[in-house]
């Protein structure tokens, strides 16, 4: 508590000595200046690079954001758009939101065969009156807004993970039966080549002009029911940014970020003052709080970033790394975390 009152402190302290607090807030590698860039998982440095020539033109945060989501729906990759994990019934569905420095906000949810989700949602958030999109109705209002329709293409990891998936488990309507073969029933699941079976690339951004914005897009959980809808596609959830305190976002196991309002909440503690980190590892402790065994067995971590610039993470297990591009860095930072992985 006393190290908190003395974080605020400094913050109101900080604009008397500006100058003083840039340089050491370089030298911390907290506070990147504007414009800044912040994309989860290692794919994150990619998406950064795509979106970095918009913000380093003085364009728009919320461009910025679309860019790089763009950029990565268009990879054919296990891990986002239409090459990303199927359902258990072999079906690619994707989630994604966006939100902007007005609070607009546009998700969709279980969107099948339109290969820009994240495009989709800020149509949604652009011209209608409504927030989220679901399934049928959303694939039809993509079509008729110039998507066209595609057919998922199972990238190689993908198919081979659903492949050994089907020989490996029945049909069963349970769930998180995707991480039944780890050590419980909802053990992170890693891939042959040890990366995390998570899905989501989740990114939050600050222009030159100070706005902040936010994007989610995935295929969410490999081998979900068929309807199964994520912290992805929710806002306050997976995504949520308020242009006056700062914006944060997740990836991980999406019930139990929804369960809490997980980014909302990680905002909400910002405006109390604490700095990006201690904000997600308090949104943490809440998810491990509600559920002590079982978050012992999940991963869940949360990026955030506030008005400054400051960022930092926070994550249950060991292994949640996300890419920061700013004009001072561009590299791939390691989340704190509360559980190490067994070597
Ligand atoms: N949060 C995503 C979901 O629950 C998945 C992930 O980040 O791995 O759909």
């Amino acid at each position: 508590m006393a190290k908190e009152m003395n974080r605020r402190k400094f913050i109101s302290l900080s604009a008397l000595t500006a100058p003083l607090f840039s340089f050491k807030a370089i030298a911390d590698n907290t506070i990147g200046g504007k414009p800044i860039i912040l994309s989860t998982w290692d794919e994150g440095k990619n998406v950064n690079a795509a979106a970095w020539p918009v913000l380093s033109k003085k364009g728009r945060a919320l461009d910025a954001i679309e860019a790089g989501a763009v950029y990565v729906e268009d990879k054919i990759s296990c891990c986002v758009g239409l090459g990303g994990n199927p359902d258990r019934d072999g079906t690619v569905t994707l989630d994604a939101c966006i939100m902007d420095e007005h609070a607009n906000c546009g998700a969709v949810a279980g969107l099948e065969q339109i290969k820009h989700p994240l495009s989709v949602a800020r149509k949604v958030m652009e011209t209608t009156p409504h927030v989220l999109l679901v399934g049928n109705g959303a694939q039809k209002f993509a079509l008729q807004n110039g998507f066209t329709k595609e057919p998922a293409i199972l990238s190689e990891d993908a198919r081979k993970e659903y492949e050994s998936w089907l020989k490996k488990n029945e049909y069963q309507p349970t769930i998180n039966i995707e991480n039944k073969n780890q050590n419980g029933p909802f053990a992170p699941v890693f891939f042959d080549d040890g990366s995390p079976n998570h899905d989501t690339m989740g990114m939050i951004a600050m222009d030159t002009a100070g706005n902040l914005s936010g994007g989610v897009t995935t295929s969410g959980m490999a081998f979900k029911i068929h309807g199964r809808v994520g912290d992805s596609a929710v806002i306050g959830a997976g995504l949520f940014v308020d242009n006056e305190v700062g914006a944060a976002t997740s990836s991980g196991v999406g019930e139990e970020v929804i369960r809490i309002c997980g980014t909302h909440l990680v905002v909400e503690f910002m405006r109390q003052g604490y700095s990006p980190e201690l904000a997600c590892k308090k949104v943490v402790q809440r998810i491990i709080k509600r559920d002590p065994a079982k978050a012992k067995t999940i991963q869940v971590g949360f990026v955030a970033m506030n008005k400054k610039g400051e960022y930092g993470a926070y994550s249950i297990q060991e292994g949640f790394v996300y890419a920061v591009k700013s004009s001072v860095e561009d590299k791939i930072h390691s989340s704190k975390y509360f559980y190490k992985q067994p070597a």
